[in-house]
């Protein structure tokens, strides 16, 4: 009885959470009520500058709509996710990084060390990565 009830609570809880944006940092830059320095936007993401950039070129690919990690993606935004990682491409090509190469990464979760959870691709160049994996 309690375990239903903590499972009933749980995916209650999640699917807040999942559309919970009014206290998301990368929502309100999507929706231009917090300053950023944005790149690139169209219909389904927005691309801005880091504000901690850890090299030369820092830029966040972004989905317009609230998803809180790669844990909470659904079937259907996976056309979205491919829109993310081409936009980076293009990105990377208008930064003049695309020739000498660049990282991308989504960081997922507490292991993953994400700390704003609106899902989002970091595009990272311009300088020689100084550490592998890990
Ligand atoms: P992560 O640790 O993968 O969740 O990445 C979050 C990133 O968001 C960090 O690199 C932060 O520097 C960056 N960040 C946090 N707040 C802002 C903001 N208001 N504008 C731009 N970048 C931000
Ligand atoms: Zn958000």
């Amino acid at each position: 009885m309690f375990k239903a009830l903590a499972v009933h609570w749980s995916a209650k809880f999640s699917a807040l959470k999942a559309t919970m944006t009014d206290s998301c940092i990368f929502c309100k830059v999507i929706n231009n009520e917090a300053k950023a320095t944005v790149v690139y936007r169209d219909d389904q993401v927005t691309a801005f500058r880091d504000l901690h950039p850890v090299g030369p070129v820092h830029i966040l690919i972004v989905p317009n709509k609230h998803i809180q990690s790669v844990n909470e993606m659904e079937e259907g935004d996976k056309s979205l996710v491919g829109h993310m990682v081409f936009t980076a491409k293009k990105i990377a090509a208008q930064e003049h990084i695309a020739e000498d190469g660049y990282r991308l990464i989504m960081n997922t979760g507490p292991n993953g060390g994400q700390t704003v959870f609106h899902m989002h691709l970091h595009l990272i160049g311009g300088d020689r990565m100084k550490h592998p994996m890990g």
